[in-house]
C-alpha cells in the first residue's frame, strides 16, 4: 500500500479554543476516505492544514513518500474546500482552459473532464446559466485537469437538490472507480456511508473512530428489560461480563452487549438467579443512531 498523506498528532489551536486536537489518520492509494462530524468539528480546519491553506499549531503531516515539499505534492491534489468560484460571463470550456493556463496543465483533458461531470454538451453554456449543480461539477471537474492523485471535497453536496446530491455522488464514486483516492468532508453520515470505504469521526477536533466504514456497524446491539424488582435485575446484569453498560429509560433498563450473547442465553442467565422479566427486546442500533450517541455533545 502506498501512502497518500499522513497526519500524526494534528493540532490547531485558535486562541483558546482547539479545532483540531491530536488527529492522526493515513491515506493509503485508492480509498475513499470521509471525515464525518457535525458543524464545527474541525473538518475543514484539517483539510485546510493539509493544503496549505491553515498553519497548523502542532502536529505533523507530510504528503506521499515524506520526501516531496507541501508545495510540489500540492500539485498532485485536486481539491474543492470553498464555492466554486468562475468567471459568470465565460463558458465552461473558455473557464476550464484558463485554469489550464494558471496551474500550467495541458488543455488536453478538458473534453474528458467534462465528460465525466455530465457536462460536455453544455460546454458552451455561460456559468452564470449554470444550477448550482452544475457548477459544482464544472468546480470537480477543473480540480481533476492535473490529473491529480487524490481529489479533496469539503461538503461537495452542500445545498444542492436531492438529484444534485445523487449526481455529485454518482460522479464521485465513477472517479474513485477509476483509481483517484478520494477524501471527502462531509455532516451527512448516509454520504459518508454511501461514498466512502473508510471514515474518521471527528468530535470538537477529537476522532472518536477511525477504520472502514463498514467496522462502524460494530455494535453488538442492546437489550431492553423489565422485571418486577428493577435493582436486582441491574445487580445481576453487572455480574455478567458480556454488558458494557446500563441506561434507565422509563419503567426499562437498556443493557448494551459489549460482546455477543444470544437473548436465550441472557434470559437463562437471569431465571437461575431468580429474576423473570416482564419485558425483553433485543435490538441492535442503526448506523444512525450509534454516530449520533458517538458524537452527542458531552
Ligand atoms: P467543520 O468544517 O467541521 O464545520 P471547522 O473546521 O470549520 O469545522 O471549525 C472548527 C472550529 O474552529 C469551530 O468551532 C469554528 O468556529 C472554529 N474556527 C474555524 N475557523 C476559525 C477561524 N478562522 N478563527 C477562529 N475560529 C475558527
Ligand atoms: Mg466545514
Amino acid at each position: 500500500m502506498s501512502h497518500i498523506l499522513t497526519i500524526s498528532n494534528l493540532t490547531k489551536k485558535y486562541g483558546s479554543l482547539t479545532a483540531v486536537d491530536n488527529l492522526s489518520f493515513t491515506i493509503e492509494k485508492g480509498n475513499v476516505y470521509g471525515i464525518l462530524g457535525p458543524n464545527g468539528s474541525g473538518k475543514s480546519t484539517t483539510l485546510g492544514i493539509v493544503l496549505n491553506v491553515v498553519n497548523k499549531t502542532e502536529g505533523h503531516f507530510h504528503w506521499f513518500d515524506g520526501n516531496t515539499s507541501t508545495h510540489d505534492a500540492l500539485k498532485k491534489v485536486g481539491a474543492i474546500i470553498e464555492h466554486p468560484n468562475f468567471y459568470p460571463y465565460m463558458t465552461a470550456v473558455q473557464n476550464l482552459q484558463l485554469v489550464c493556463k494558471i496551474k500550467q496543465v495541458t488543455e488536453e483533458r478538458i473534453s474528458e473532464k467534462l465528460e465525466l461531470v455530465g457536462l460536455l454538451d453544455r460546454k458552451d453554456s455561460k456559468f452564470s446559466s449554470f444550477s448550482l449543480g452544475m457548477k459544482q461539477r464544472l468546480a470537480i471537474a477543473s480540480a481533476l485537469l492535473n490529473n491529480p492523485e487524490i481529489l479533496i471535497l469539503d461538503e461537495p453536496t452542500n445545498g444542492l437538490d436531492p438529484q444534485g446530491i445523487h449526481q455529485i455522488r454518482e460522479i464521485i464514486k465513477k472517479i474513485a472507480s477509476q483509481g483517484t483516492t478520494i477524501l471527502l468532508a462531509s455532516h451527512l453520515l448516509d454520504e459518508v456511508e454511501k461514498v466512502c470505504s473508510h471514515v474518521v469521526i471527528l468530535r470538537k477536533g477529537v476522532s472518536l473512530y477511525s477504520g472502514l466504514v463498514d467496522g462502524m456497524n460494530a455494535s453488538h446491539g442492546f437489550l431492553t428489560m423489565q422485571s418486577n424488582d428493577m435493582e436486582a435485575l441491574k445487580q445481576a446484569l453487572e455480574q455478567n461480563p458480556a454488558f458494557g453498560s446500563f441506561k434507565r429509560q422509563g419503567e426499562y433498563l437498556i443493557a448494551y452487549l459489549k460482546q455477543p450473547m444470544d437473548p436465550s442465553e441472557v434470559n437463562e442467565f437471569l431465571f437461575q438467579k431468580g429474576i423473570v422479566l416482564s419485558h425483553f427486546v433485543k435490538r441492535k442500533e442503526s448506523l444512525e443512531e450509534q454516530f449520533l450517541e458517538l458524537t452527542k455533545q458531552k
